[in-house]
């Protein structure tokens, strides 16, 4: 028996059987969580899941699919928890390479899984705002369901994100601003043309994509959780979808602990971190933004009280790096490493210094470092660092 049972609404708890695409709660407009039957994912062991399946559809029981279904795939997922050089004197540090995915980042988990729930659900037209990565990634698994799609990017997005977007399929629109000035117009749109809104957290079925690095994680570790988790946070879709798997894993009793989340983002844009250090409820919009990592240029998250209340129950951390220290970060890890992490996901390379030398972290703690996007897609960020 599939787990999934329908979604929930995060404000007023109401619960819908999700017979229709919903997006956000129609009574209330908050947002959907799915919900699964833990009772029913008991049934499942953790040596069912010894294989060597490379995709994060092994872990199908934890995702809201219904029985028998036929993911939309490109091979996401299944990569690798590597070690790491650039902190020689750190031993217990590892790297979750997302930039192995099929597009290079780890948006690609959300986008197959919200693809394959939506074209069950039979949605034929998408939109949603990225700053670039979730369009090329919906581009990818939209073209592949025959599902037309169309991204809305702030004008300042990167070119080689906008013409993969577009080389996959998809109908691509810069707006003027910022990303949530995008978000707005995908709105409207999706409101006036009856396309379904796929943006972060409009759709409920994208965090448990992401949630998958967590089942992943633990696994890789022999069903072990690490001391901390470090999280590049923009939308916050990969920290609220992990937590969750975090928290089930535990109730599962397959782990014996959880992590604690450090949230980190550039001092330019960190409406999230300043927020959690005040010990406030809900994120404020952060004015005039400003930093080379554009994928977490958002003013103002969506699910900003979500990620607040994960993070607090983690008893997470939050800091924030210089732009200066990004780019020190994403050429040490492309030398010593050979990652080729772009500045969004060096952000959080370039936290470790400081979290060890603050005494966050003890070099005995077991610290696993997200990388979530590749540089590939952003090299002219390292000729700007070569020049100056
Ligand atoms: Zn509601």
């Amino acid at each position: 028996m599939q787990p999934y049972t329908g979604l929930q609404c995060t404000q007023c708890h109401r619960f819908f059987p999700e017979e229709a695409p919903l997006g956000k709660c129609p009574k209330c407009q908050g947002l959907l969580d799915t919900l699964l039957d833990e009772t029913a994912l008991s049934h499942y062991s953790k040596r069912q899941l010894e294989n060597d399946t490379r995709s994060m559809w092994k872990f199908h029981m934890f995702l809201p699919v219904k029985a028998g279904t036929i993911p939309v795939t490109a091979w996401e997922g299944g990569t690798p928890l590597r070690p790491v050089k650039s902190f020689p004197h750190l031993r217990n540090i590892r790297v979750k390479d997302e930039t192995r995915n099929p597009t290079g980042t780890f948006k690609d988990r959300g986008a197959s899984l919200a693809v394959t729930r939506l074209s069950q659900l039979r949605v034929r037209r998408l939109v949603l705002a990225s700053e670039g990565n979730a369009g090329c990634s919906f581009a990818l698994y939209s073209q592949m369901a025959g599902i037309r799609c169309h991204v809305y990017l702030p004008s300042d997005a990167n070119n080689a994100k906008v013409e993969l977007s577009k080389k996959l399929g998809a109908q691509v629109t810069k707006v003027k601003g910022t990303i949530s000035d995008a978000g707005r117009h995908a709105a409207k749109v999706a409101e006036k043309t009856g396309a379904y809104n796929a943006s972060t957290f409009v759709t409920p079925f994208r965090h448990d994509g992401k949630g998958t690095m967590a089942l992943e994680i633990c696994q890789q570790r022999g069903w072990e959780s690490p001391d901390y988790i470090v999280y590049p946070v923009g939308g916050g879709v990969g920290l609220v979808g992990m937590w969750k798997m975090f928290k089930i894993l535990y109730r599962l009793g397959w782990v014996r602990k959880r992590p604690r989340i450090i949230a980190v983002q550039p001092t330019g844009c960190a409406p999230v971190v300043d927020a959690y250090n005040k010990g406030r409820m809900e994120v404020a919009e952060w004015k005039s933004p400003n930093t080379i990592a554009k994928g977490l240029k958002i003013p103002k998250p969506v699910a900003g009280k979500w990620i607040l209340k994960s993070l607090r129950e983690s008893r997470g951390l939050a800091l924030k790096v210089s732009d200066r220290e990004i780019q020190k970060a994403m050429l040490n890890v492309a030398k010593r490493d050979g990652l080729m992490v772009e500045p969004s996901s060096a952000a959080a390379f370039a936290a470790v210094p400081q979290l060890y030398a603050t005494g966050g972290i003890d070099t005995n703690d077991s610290v696993v470092v997200i990388a979530t996007g590749s540089g590939l897609k952003t090299l002219e960020q390292f000729y700007r660092h070569e020049t100056r």
